[in-house]
């Protein structure tokens, strides 16, 4: 088997994995492995913006960002983690400009700012614009600009490689095993250092704003090689997604001034958040659009959606800053956002939850933070955890930048430090891989890969979204344990080598059943309403016994081991607005 050799290797060219690259590249050989086009990356697909208290628009401070943010989070964010994200925002942004991005901008020349959800001043006061942002195309222009400096720093990049395991030796990563798309070939990468930015995992939902490749590998391979994954039970709903098909209309519709109406016309987040309205974070307007639906206030004959309404903004202002949805709404409803208003219905958005790291990108075996040596996870499959029970908008691509770069630095210090010679690269893993192969391949009848994951898809949706219950729960545990045995049988028809994505569909798979039910184990644990798990039958949040991370293992058996882990509420010692209260907005 071909064998390569790179000190690190970055999995993922999302902005995660290339500001990591970025900061790498010229002090170390580093690699970039992507099994799609860096540019398809779904970062590419961030519309309304990233959040930094630049103060541009109106006075602003850091503080009152990571308040924002705890607050937003459910009191589940780690403390010491937001303060260095919201601290680090205005630098961050600053450097982003510097590199090229092309941002929108006021007339005076500065970095133009946005409403966008949970965002306020003065601890909870009033709506604020914090969010700088290009049109809506802001993820769009950030990953154009961070691969142009990812080539001009000569990064390698592997592109349409997909990485199928870990290697790993004397409990340090020190490789991976990926598969060539265009040759179906399977290669080593031997490194020092191994950074996994592999994205979200949304396409486990029947609707979702992701994109098809976010089927959650990293978390899968995490999962496989006994590494856990924290607070994997929140999952975030966007109110927003278009009718019936889940692709997102961004927040900074709202921010520009667009307002939800249920079917009788009525502005109704007025009622359920009196302060901040229709600016509310994402869990809660998620939840007030099916209350409104389920009391039989939803749009159109069937009921089932309510209304985006931009037709108060003018026109001139529509096409300015969010042309891109402007046009998603002609092409995929039919509907002009000037004259009506878009139906709408909250879509699978976003992981809370992920791959346990400290503040520098360090993955953490266990509740103790144990580190396995040469390994980092950064960007929406790590969970650091920023985001706690709920992200606000704007949010990630900020902790992408901030993270991105910070497990970069981190790994630098690490290569200066440890010795030169990589560990020897145990091949077991890479053999496994190829006899899981023959196997999908040898399979003369079976179950196709599309049928099972349709299946997976209306669990997750009909069990474990926005409300959720202990009957609803424990089926679909009991749903995704029957799906781990049919995703284990799938068979693969297609025999060639070359491009075969039906073989690495089942692939994807094996991981998305394997996360799904720690999503599904986590949600069913957690007797408490937090942030974006809502339970029927738990409807308030619960902190004497619940202001805790969850942690997930993966057994041999295909079972989930649940513990749980402290949060970090270290600002909460110093400052009275720092401690967990009842979120009202
Ligand atoms: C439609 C949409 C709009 C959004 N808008 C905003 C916004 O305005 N503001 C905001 O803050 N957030 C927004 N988000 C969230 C944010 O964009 C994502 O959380 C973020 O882009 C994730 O970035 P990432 O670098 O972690 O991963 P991604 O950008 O998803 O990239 C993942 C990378 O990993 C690679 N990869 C995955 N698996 C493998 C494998 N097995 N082998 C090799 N490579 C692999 C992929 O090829 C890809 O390059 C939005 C999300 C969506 C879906």
């Amino acid at each position: 088997m071909q064998v390569v050799y790179h000190d690190v290797i970055v999995v993922g060219a999302g902005l995660a994995g290339l500001r990591a690259a970025v900061e790498i590249a010229g002090k170390h050989d580093v690699a970039v492995l992507s099994k799609l086009h860096p540019l398809r990356s779904h970062s590419g697909a961030a519309q309304g913006g990233i959040s930094a208290a630049l103060g541009n628009a109106e006075k602003d401070s850091p503080e009152w960002h990571a308040y924002d943010t705890i607050k937003g989070s459910d009191y589940l964010a780690d403390q010491y983690a937001v303060q260095v994200m919201c601290n680090d925002a205005p630098r961050a942004i600053i450097e982003l400009e510097h590199l090229g991005v092309p941002f929108s901008r006021f007339d005076d020349g500065r970095i133009a700012q946005r409403l966008f959800g949970g965002h306020t001043k003065n601890f909870g006061e009033a709506p604020i614009r914090r969010t700088c942002y290009a049109a809506d195309r802001t993820g769009h222009v950030c990953l154009n600009t961070l691969y142009e400096q990812s080539l001009k720093r000569r990064v390698s990049f592997y592109a349409e490689y997909q990485v199928l395991d870990l290697c790993m030796a004397e409990g340090a990563v020190n490789g991976v095993v990926a598969l060539e798309l265009k040759t179906g070939q399977l290669m080593l990468f031997h490194a020092r250092a191994v950074i996994f930015a592999t994205g979200g995992y949304g396409k486990a939902w029947k609707t979702t704003s992701n994109a098809f490749a976010n089927t959650g590998d990293g978390l899968g391979i995490a999962l496989n090689n006994g590494i856990p994954l924290q607070d994997m039970e929140f999952v975030q709903f966007h109110p927003t997604g278009l009718y019936q098909l889940g692709i997102l209309i961004t927040e900074a519709a709202r921010g520009e001034g667009g307002v939800l109406r249920n079917g009788q016309g009525e502005r109704f987040m007025e009622r359920y958040a009196p302060s901040i309205k229709d600016l509310a974070p994402r869990d809660i307007v998620s939840r007030s659009i099916y209350e409104e639906i389920s009391q039989g206030r939803g749009a159109g004959p069937m009921k089932d959606h309510v209304l985006l309404d931009l037709t108060g903004l003018s026109k001139g202002k529509t096409t300015e800053k969010l042309p891109e949805i402007e046009s998603f709404a002609k092409i995929y409803l039919g509907v002009d956002p000037a004259e009506a208003p878009i139906p709408v219905q909250p879509t699978c958005h976003y992981a809370m939850g992920g791959i346990p790291t400290d503040v520098n990108g360090r993955v953490s075996a266990d509740v103790n933070g144990r580190e396995i040596p040469g390994f980092w996870a950064a960007g929406e499959v790590a969970c650091v955890s920023v985001h706690g029970a709920n992200r606000l908008g704007s949010n990630s691509l900020l902790d992408l930048i901030v993270f991105g770069r910070r497990a970069g630095k981190d790994i630098n210090r690490f290569l200066d430090r440890v010795c030169l010679t990589p560990l020897p690269l145990d091949t077991a893993s890479a053999n496994r891989i190829r006899e899981r192969i023959e196997e999908f391949k040898g399979k003369k009848s079976g179950e196709t890969v599309s049928v099972v994951r349709t299946d997976l898809q209306k669990v997750m949706m009909d069990r474990v979204s926005v409300f959720r219950s202990e009957q609803g729960l424990s089926d679909a545990v009991e749903e995704i344990a029957a799906l781990q045995k049919r995703a284990e049988a799938v068979r693969v028809a297609d025999q060639s080598r070359n491009f075969n994505t039906e073989l690495l569909e089942a692939i994807e798979l094996q991981h998305m059943v394997n996360y799904s039910k720690a999503v599904a184990v986590s949600a069913l644990k957690r007797r408490e309403a937090r942030g974006a798990h809502s339970r029927d039958d738990y409807p308030l949040r619960d902190d004497a016994n619940w202001l805790k991370h969850s942690l997930c293992f993966l057994e041999e058996d295909g079972a989930i081991n649940h513990t749980k882990k402290a949060v970090d509420l270290s600002l909460a010692s110093s400052r009275a607005e720092f401690v967990p209260k009842e979120r009202k907005y």
